[in-house]
């Protein structure tokens, strides 16, 4: 099988070193250096899209705001039996278009505050859920074959409509390095509370150290679930007035039992 990878940053880079040896990969990238490097790990490495015409899987990993245009330009390279997905970070917006191929949204749910083809690595997907979001038309046998491809690099598939989809993330990813940010920003003028600062600050502020162009197109892209998000943080935040004794119990309780003690979220 032929894969083709499109955008090798931290997530198509690590896609790339992941399925190394697997399959014949073939990989589109923007930068001279970044091609350069792929080659040790690719069939072939281009900035030519016409690299990708016999692919059977293409995986678009550019960044969000360029994932609509990437989708359009494969529109007249690829035949009418490939699959191609993304893994955009949001999805409702790539599912609104019908394509000539056979187009399955999908998003790793795994990721660092790092970018650029030097930041990917092999193991990233390891034990992390990966979101498919296929269209009511996408045959069951095509989402089989992108199964196939996504469990040979760890990770565990969830299937979601893209809605769903970019309600959950906004509670979870968007929202809170939203919500990072903010509170770098309560205390950044307090130059002895930066120094006191410990674990506690710097756990609750690594988000803040997010990829700059992912943040601000998470922001663009969806808005009106992370100020939904928002919302119920701020209701969450009454949590003082009511019965703060009794709850916290519960949420640590319940928040112990989401990970693994290596950081893999065991729900
Ligand atoms: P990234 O490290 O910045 O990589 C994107 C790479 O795409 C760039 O390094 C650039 O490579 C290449 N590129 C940019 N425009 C291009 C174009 N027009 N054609 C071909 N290549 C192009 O970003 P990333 O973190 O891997 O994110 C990629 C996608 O994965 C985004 O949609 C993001 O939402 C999603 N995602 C990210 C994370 C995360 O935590 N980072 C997690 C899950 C999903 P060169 O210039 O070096 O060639």
């Amino acid at each position: 099988m032929k894969i083709g990878i499109v955008g090798l940053g931290l997530i198509g880079g690590s896609i790339l070193k992941a399925l190394q040896n697997k399959y014949e990969l073939y990989c589109v990238s923007k930068s001279p250096k970044t091609i350069e490097k792929a080659s040790a790990f690719a069939s072939l490495s281009s900035d030519d899209y016409s690299i990708l015409k016999d692919c059977d899987v293409i995986f678009v990993a550019t960044p969000i705001s360029h994932t609509l245009e990437t989708l359009d330009r494969l529109e007249s390279i690829v035949s009418e039996d490939c699959i191609v997905t993304d893994t955009a970070s949001v999805k409702t917006f790539v599912m609104e278009k019908e394509r000539p191929y056979k187009f399955i949204g999908s998003h790793p749910m795994a990721g660092t505050e790092n970018n650029g083809f030097d930041s990917s690595f092999k193991e990233l997907f390891e034990g992390a859920k990966w979101v498919i979001t296929p269209n009511i038309d996408t045959k069951e046998e095509d989402i089989t074959t992108l199964k196939k491809i996504i469990s040979e690099m760890k990770a565990e598939i969830i299937i979601a409509n893209p809605f769903e989809h970019d309600e959950a993330v906004a509670l979870i990813s968007h929202m809170p390095m939203l919500v990072s940010q903010a509170i770098f920003k309560a205390a950044e003028k307090n130059d002895l509370a930066l120094k006191l600062a410990s674990s506690g600050f710097r756990d609750m502020t690594r988000l803040a150290m997010s990829n700059l162009t992912m943040a601000k197109d998470m922001m663009h892209y969806n808005p009106f679930n992370i100020n939904h998000a928002l919302t119920k943080v701020i209701e969450s935040l009454n949590l003082l007035d009511i019965n703060y004794v009794g709850l916290i119990p519960e949420i640590k309780e319940k928040r112990e039992k989401m990970y693994s003690e290596d950081g893999k979220n065991i729900l």
